[in-house]
């Protein structure tokens, strides 16, 4: 049926209390900035129970761009009319009939506890408007079309499609976290999770050239650009590693070069992170996946920061990863042949329960903190927008 208004339906929203006032504020927002190419042909109107997306011209198609917005839980494409009884059922007649042949069930809701007919009337008035007009029939339990009627106070809204959103929070609403983003497929599936969730993200990764080649790069910024259909606006961080790198491979024991250099890559992000006021870092870490994956590993790793890491894939094995990334298009970009940094310095065999004072007197063979000072002092910043 035709629509001039998209009715915007928060879900997880309603359960955040006090929050919800500033949640809707974001998701109006990202509501905005998602549609900023339409906006003369708009207008969207934020209530406290719903965010109503006015329409200057019926059945604009705007469903594939609001099914990617967080913290929206559903929406309907609704034909808002005057509320008087008559239009309603005319309304309903003319728009239904086109469905000929399909049974139906009327859904009204009396919103505007002023309206003169209750629910009731209204689902038995336009149910018999059909019957005797159309050759549909009555199904209550499985209808094909759920005709629903909402009587508000400024008009009737009637619809027969509702749409899933991608649920989660609000873009943003749920603070600042910093993501090491690798050009695997793991990181930007925990990046998309995250996003979903609310988590403004901020991308930190470390280069090695020439070991790595440029190509890196690009296949980052492919990746970010898909991710910028949930966070619209994006700031990668490209830190120099090959000094660090070259050095651990200088000074390391056999089996310890990963442990190191997860180390390095561990106190690099939280310091950057710090500088950018940002309180907590995130990766594609999944528990067992590879040597410095253990939980032991981790644990050694873990110790050179204090910050919360957040590794949304920790209990995911990699079927499910996969899924994921071909379901939200960054699986083809991620499988692109490349050298990262962890493929040009092989490590034979590498601990999977690394021992911190071996680490510690690893590390005090050279100056890492100048190293890692001057990493931290030439970075190179990119901005990726929708
Ligand atoms: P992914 O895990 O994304 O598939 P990967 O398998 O190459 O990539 P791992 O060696 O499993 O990466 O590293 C675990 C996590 O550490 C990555 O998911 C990513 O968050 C982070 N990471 C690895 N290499 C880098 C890098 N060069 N720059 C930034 N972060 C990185
Ligand atoms: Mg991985």
């Amino acid at each position: 049926m035709d629509y001039n208004v998209i009715i915007i339906r928060f879900g997880e929203l309603s359960t955040k209390g006090k929050n919800k006032k500033d949640f809707i504020t974001r998701l109006a927002r990202s509501i905005r900035h998602h549609l900023v190419e339409y906006k003369d042909e708009l207008e969207i109107d934020v209530r406290h129970d719903h965010i109503y997306i006015n329409l200057k011209e019926k059945n604009m198609d705007l469903v594939e761009i609001l099914k990617n917005i967080q913290g929206m839980y559903s929406f309907s494409l609704a034909l808002k009319v005057d509320a008087d009884i008559d239009n309603i059922l005319n309304t309903c007649l003319e728009q239904i009939q086109l469905e000929e042949g399909k049974t139906f069930k009327v859904h009204a809701r009396r919103i505007d506890k002023s309206y003169p007919y209750i629910s009731d009337d209204i689902n038995r008035m336009v149910a018999s408007k059909l019957l005797k007009n159309t050759s549909l029939k009555v199904d209550v339990h499985n209808p094909d079309i759920l005709l629903s009627i909402e009587i508000r106070d400024d008009g009737a809204y009637i619809f027969t499609q509702t749409i899933k959103g991608i649920g989660g929070y609000p873009e943003g609403s749920i603070g600042r976290c910093l993501m090491m983003l690798s050009g695997g497929i793991d990181s930007p599936v925990a990046s998309y999770l995250l996003i979903k969730r609310g988590v403004e993200l901020s991308f930190i990764h470390f280069a090695s050239p020439p070991y790595t080649n440029s190509g890196v790069i690009n296949k980052l910024e492919d990746i970010l650009n898909i991710l910028s259909d949930y966070q619209a606006k994006i700031n990668l961080y490209i830190i120099p590693f090959t000094k660090i790198q070259e050095k651990i491979y200088d000074v390391s024991y056999p089996g310890y070069q990963v442990t190191i250099m997860r180390r390095m890559m561990y106190r690099i992000a939280s310091e950057f992170a710090k500088r950018k006021h940002i309180y907590s870092l995130a990766n594609g870490e999944s528990i067992g996946q590879v040597a410095s994956q253990t939980l032991e590993s981790m644990y050694v790793i873990n110790k050179v920061t204090n910050f919360p890491i957040i590794r949304p894939l920790a209990t995911y094995d990699k079927v499910e990863v996969i899924k994921i990334a071909k379901e939200i298009n960054t699986y083809d970009i991620s499988i692109r042949p490349f050298e990262d940094c962890c493929t040009i310095f092989p490590v034979l065999n590498p601990k999977t329960a690394p021992k911190e004072s071996e680490c510690l007197a690893i590390e005090e063979l050279a100056d890492f903190d100048s190293l890692i000072e001057e990493a931290l002092s030439s970075y190179e910043h990119r901005i990726i927008k929708k």
